[in-house]
């Protein structure tokens, strides 16, 4: 599968952007950043600096400063590896620096204007473009997805409902690396469809960034664009090659820590800016070549772009300065990555017939479809020579020479044909006396039934076909000769210029090497002179060393002293937390909850196990309880016998007697008879049994049958009809 497994280097630009207003007119001392194209060097200033120290250089394979050209940039550093994806490996373009360096200018820049393109639509421009001069045997399928990562979540920017959606999981396979699995894919046929993906992704960012505070400075977005290939190999089958290209505009690199957040927002901010620290340290571990471990896993971007960085693709890093007095530091931090960045190593291969190739399955359905045409025709002409076996005699013959040509061309005319045959079946049948009027009718039903089918699956099949993008057509090629070989001119030139600085840079190298090789002096004059500008030579280096060595340990310092306060906040709250828990939560239930917890490395997280296990939870609550086996809720074993005996008398629950309160007042002498009841105190009691001389008696149930039945409710009185006339 693999045909080129050796390694190459990630390559690093860089870009200064120019000053703006701003800047411009805070300060007279201009930009601290110089730039020497030819060598492709990059010379830092320290404003804080004496003259006298010694001033910054770092070498990278291109450097494009304040007057640099969106197309140069893409030209020199970009097309190669464009190129390299339509041949069918992965590439890979990301944008890192401070906020407000460029990278959004970079990566997008002004769509409308030519000039300022940026190299997103001149990938899609040079995409298509590609694909309209290839040669009509390729066939190609290209799709594009856009998604971005906030708060180490991944959204997908081309889904409707992407605010309000979970964020997306990331998943891994062994053939073709980190994916997103459920990311919406649009399959694009021209620049202008492409064109429109981005637009919609890009409104979809934009309006988080209207509703959430610094979003777009915070956000990572990634537009992914796969180029599928299909071409006859010299086996005669047909091989297709699946190249992916990841375009990728960071967030701002600056460090949170230093807009001085503590506590809570510390944290938030630590978790926003995570997948920079992770893309640092994993740049950091591949650059030292000597830690195996490599910190893919710890954050959702360097998953993301794991085969980008020391994997399977060939990738450009581009690294946007400010040239602003104000930011030396983070200039100087992200030269620092960028320097660290040229020594990762990756293994790009091509990415040969996979698995998963859509175009294949594409292919499939087409070769499918165009079956079913063929057979339908085929059917179509069988039930003809049915109907009318001399008139459609004529028409087979047709048929006969039509199914030598080629299914593309003979669609339309297909259809044409069907038509005419449609009309002039008609006509027969309406002419036709013997026919009875019920048949022609099911027979006319018929036929336009099969029609109506068969333009359906001519229409399916169009629809399938032309989503495939075939080499030298289907788009229409706007540029003529001439500026085709302007572009020629214009590549030949980039290569130049990018071979001229190589040997540049070359010669550098070679020349401080063979410093010591060139002693052959005419005069002690001369050697003192020499050895002078030498010592002189070698002193400027020791002292550009010895500088490096300091801002190594000053930064070291600073990140050391950020990580302690930062644990030492954390210990503080930790304590906290400590406290509450010993004092105000029970041993037992602390245990308890203790028990449940457990670490999801993956959401790095602790996460509670639920108390019933999730399969076993519905059985469970299906379960009656043993005590109600056969009834429809649990009764006692007393009343279980009493339904078991039936009628026995010993059960009844009837035979407990149901009476009603005695309401007669409190008596003080229950003797006193005598005593008169006011009549208007109580004129409810008037008529009332309680004024029954035997009222003391409370154990009424052995009174005789007349006491119980003026004593007893209404209600004992309607059950008993008879004691109620007795009344
Ligand atoms: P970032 O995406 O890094 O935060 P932007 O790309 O939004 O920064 O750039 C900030 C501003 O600087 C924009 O107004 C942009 O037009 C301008 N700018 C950036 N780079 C250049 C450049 N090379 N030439 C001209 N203007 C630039
Ligand atoms: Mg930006």
């Amino acid at each position: 599968m693999s045909k080129n497994k050796s390694s190459e280097s990630v390559k690093v630009v860089v870009r200064c952007r120019p000053l703006n207003r701003k800047e411009e007119s805070s300060g007279p001392v201009g930009g601290i950043v110089q730039m020497d194209l030819r060598l492709g060097q990059v010379i830092l200033r320290n404003p804080r600096a004496s003259p006298s120290e010694p001033q910054k250089t770092f070498t990278f394979d291109a450097v494009y400063d304040a007057n640099s050209k969106q197309r140069d940039l893409y030209d020199e550093s970009v097309r190669p590896l464009i190129d390299s994806v339509l041949a069918g490996f992965n590439g890979t373009i990301f944008a890192y620096g401070q906020t407000g360096t460029g990278k959004t200018y970079t990566m997008q820049g002004a769509w409308l204007d030519p000039e300022k393109r940026g190299v997103i639509p001149n990938a899609f421009d040079h995409i298509f473009t590609h694909i309209s001069r290839s040669q009509s045997d390729k066939q190609y399928l290209v799709r594009a997805s856009y998604l971005e990562i906030y708060r180490e979540e991944i959204r997908d920017l081309l889904d409707p409902n992407h605010s309000t959606a979970k964020g997306l999981d990331l998943r891994e396979n062994p053939e073709t690396g980190v994916y997103v699995p459920d990311l919406t894919s649009c399959v694009c046929k021209s620049i202008k469809e492409i064109e429109e993906v981005m637009n919609v992704g890009n409104q979809a960012r934009a309006v988080g960034a209207t509703d959430m505070n610094e979003h777009s400075s915070r956000s990572h977005a990634l537009f992914l664009i796969t180029v599928e290939c299909s071409q006859p190999g010299p086996d005669g089958r047909k091989h297709i090659r699946v190249g992916r290209l990841n375009l990728v505009d960071l967030a701002g690199s600056e460090r949170q820590a230093k807009t001085g957040v503590h506590g809570e927002r510390l944290k938030e901010a630590a978790k926003i800016n995570l997948s920079l620290s992770a893309l640092g340290n994993v740049i950091s571990a591949l650059a030292d070549g000597r830690s195996g471990h490599v910190p893919y896993r710890d954050s959702k971007l360097t998953r993301l772009l794991q085969d980008s960085l020391g994997g399977n693709a060939k990738t450009v890093m581009v690294a946007t300065l400010g040239p602003a007095p104000a930011h030396y530091d983070e200039t100087l931090t992200t030269l620092r990555y960028a320097n660290r960045a040229k020594n990762i190593q990756n293994q790009p291969k091509v990415n040969e017939d996979p698995k998963d190739a859509l175009l294949r399955e594409f292919q499939k359905e087409i070769a499918r479809l165009k079956a079913q045409l063929n057979h339908r025709r085929w059917r179509s002409k069988q039930k003809k020579e049915q109907v009318d076996g001399e008139d459609w005699g004529r028409d087979s013959d047709e048929e006969m020479e039509d199914e030598e040509e080629v299914v593309e061309t003979e669609t339309e005319e297909y259809l044409k044909l069907e038509e005419q045959r449609l009309e002039r079946e008609e006509e027969a049948i309406t002419e036709d006396q013997f026919l009875l009027a019920e048949e022609k009718q099911k027979l006319l039903g018929d036929l336009r039934k099969e029609q109506e089918a068969a333009e359906q699956l001519t229409a399916k099949y169009k629809a399938m076909e032309s989503k495939l993008l075939v080499g030298g057509k289907n788009i229409i090629d706007h540029t003529n000769e001439q500026q085709k070989m302007l572009e020629v001119k214009r590549q030949e030139i980039a290569e130049q210029t990018r071979k001229e600085r190589e040997i540049q840079q070359q010669m550098l190298v070679q020349d401080e090497e063979t410093l010591e090789l060139r002693e052959t002096f005419t005069s002690l004059q001369q050697e003192v002179e020499a050895k002078t500008k030498k010592l002189k030579k070698l002193y400027s280096k020791l002292q550009c060393i010895k500088a490096e060595i300091k801002d190594m340990n000053d930064e070291h310092v600073g990140s050391r002293q950020e990580l302690e306060q930062t644990q030492n906040e954390l210990t503080r709250e930790l304590k906290f937390k400590y406290l509450i828990i010993e004092n105000f939560i029970p041993p037992e239930e602390k245990n308890k909850i203790m028990n449940r917890l457990t670490f999801d490395p993956e959401e790095d997280q602790w996460n509670f196990q639920p108390l019933v296990p999730a399969q076993s939870k519905f059985s469970q609550m299906k379960k009656r309880p043993a005590s109600a086996v056969g009834y429809k809720r649990p009764i006692s074993q007393f009343a279980r016998v009493a339904i078991a005996m039936g009628a026995h008398s010993r059960y009844r629950a009837e035979n407990i007697m149901f009476l009603e309160l005695d309401m007669c007042p409190p008596n003080p002498s229950p003797l006193d008879c005598s005593v008169e009841a006011d009549p208007n105190q109580t004129p409810s009691l008037e008529n009332s049994p309680t004024r029954n001389r035997d009222i003391h008696k409370s154990s009424s149930w052995c009174q005789s049958q007349k006491s119980i039945t003026t004593s007893s409710s209404n209600n004992s009185l309607a059950a008993c009809p008879a004691a109620a006339s007795a009344q």
